[in-house]
This record gives C-alpha cells, sequence and structure tokens, in this order.
C-alpha cells in the first residue's frame, strides 16, 4: 500500500466533522510530500526540532501540530507559524506560548493535555487541575492564546473496554468546559490502534501515523 493509498482509505471511512492529523514523525520529506499531494495539509511532529527542520520544506500551506511534549525554552521555535499545540499541561507553559505569540503579533491555538490513563509516564493535567486554570485571574490575561480544546491519550494496552472507558472520560471532560467555554471545539484522541473506538466516544480529531506511513 501507498501512502496516498492509505490516506484515502482512512479519510473516506471518517465522519465530516473528523480532522485528520497525519503523523508524520521520523518520517523524511518525500513522505509528507506523497501525503501532501494527495491532498493532506495537517502533519503532526512530536519534536520541535523536527517541525523546525520540515516547515521550510513544506509548502507554505501545510499546518503543523506539536502534538508531543513541549518544554517552555524551546516555545519560541514553534511560535512563528505553529497552527495547534496539542500538548499543553501548565499555566507556565501557557504563559510562555502567550509570551512568544505576542512577539509575533499571532494568537495561537492549544488543547489541553488531559491525563485519561492511569500509567504514570503520561503528561497531561487531571480535569480538576485544568478546571482550576481556566477559572484563575491569570488565565484570563492570556489573550493571545485560544484553547480550543482537549487532548488525551489512552493507555497502552489492549484492552479495548478500559480505552473506552478512558475515551468516554475524555469526552465527558470536554463538555463539562464546554458548556462554560463556547470557543472549546476539539477533542483529539485516536491513534492509528484506536481511532474507530476514539470517534465512537466523541473525537472529533484523531492522530494518525503509522497507518498512513508504515512502521517506524
Ligand atoms: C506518534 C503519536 C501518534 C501516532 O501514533 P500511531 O500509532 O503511529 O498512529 C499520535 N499521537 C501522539 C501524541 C504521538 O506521539
Amino acid at each position: 500500500m501507498t501512502i496516498k493509498n492509505n490516506l484515502q482509505k482512512i479519510k473516506n471511512s471518517l465522519p465530516k466533522k473528523v480532522t485528520l492529523v497525519a503523523v508524520s514523525k521520523t518520517k523524511p520529506i518525500e513522505d509528507l510530500m506523497e501525503a501532501y499531494k494527495a491532498g493532506q495539509r495537517i502533519f503532526g511532529e512530536n519534536k520541535v526540532q523536527e517541525i523546525v527542520n520540515k516547515h521550510p520544506q513544506m509548502p507554505l500551506d501545510t499546518k503543523w501540530h506539536m502534538i508531543g511534549h513541549l518544554q517552555r525554552n524551546k516555545v519560541k521555535y514553534l511560535a512563528p507559524f505553529i497552527d495547534l499545540i496539542h500538548g499543553i499541561d501548565s499555566l507556565k507553559l501557557l504563559k510562555e506560548i502567550n509570551k512568544q505569540a505576542i512577539k509575533h503579533d499571532r494568537i495561537i491555538k492549544g488543547l489541553i493535555q488531559i491525563k485519561i490513563s492511569n500509567e504514570i509516564t503520561k503528561f497531561g493535567m487531571t480535569a480538576e487541575e485544568a478546571r482550576e486554570m481556566f477559572y484563575s485571574k491569570e488565565f484570563k490575561t492570556l489573550n493571545n492564546i485560544k484553547i480550543i480544546g482537549v487532548m488525551g491519550m489512552a493507555s497502552f494496552t489492549t484492552n479495548k473496554s478500559q480505552i473506552k472507558k478512558e475515551f468516554l472520560n475524555l469526552k465527558l471532560i470536554f463538555d463539562s468546559y464546554k458548556e462554560f467555554n463556547p470557543t472549546m471545539e476539539v477533542v483529539s484522541m485516536g491513534m492509528s490502534g484506536d481511532y474507530n473506538l476514539a470517534i465512537e466516544c466523541g473525537s472529533n480529531m484523531i492522530r494518525i501515523g503509522s497507518s498512513i506511513f508504515g512502521i517506524r
């Protein structure tokens, strides 16, 4: 199967409201270009250095999503062009993104990463921590970052009912935020192995790597 075929097969199976992020980490520009030529515009990477290297090599209308853990001291490299930052997990990081966005006269979009698995290695805030942050005075002063939703990663397990429970939980958390914050629109959950289940549970943004580009 070619990248183009993989992409078309996935796209044809997706409900209209679901946005596909093509996760191109570790893959060469030729692979990204093949996806681009097949109509894909949104690409996800998890390393700042890799996005910064690839960004100038791709057409201008390519949209870049940072899906990995983002260190505060590296925000400045992404601020000029990043379209969406998925993994925001602290007020400190938000403040830095806001500061760098001001420098570039941009409003940067972001998702709050919520910890939905019970694995200790996963990044993210608890639902309560995020809610507290939304209501803090400081949060309200951050005018150059726009939080448009949440992101989560399910536990690394083959236990489908466990994964489903975690996805449904993230959707519930999203709904509770959306009640008070109508600008919330994105639920980013689901990868190659579990995106159909994620969509069933209310995802409207999926991050797919290996099912498009092959194993890494
Ligand atoms: C690598 C990665 C993906 C894509 O994983 P696949 O299993 O290859 O689809 C999705 N989300 C995040 C945060 C990732 O790091």
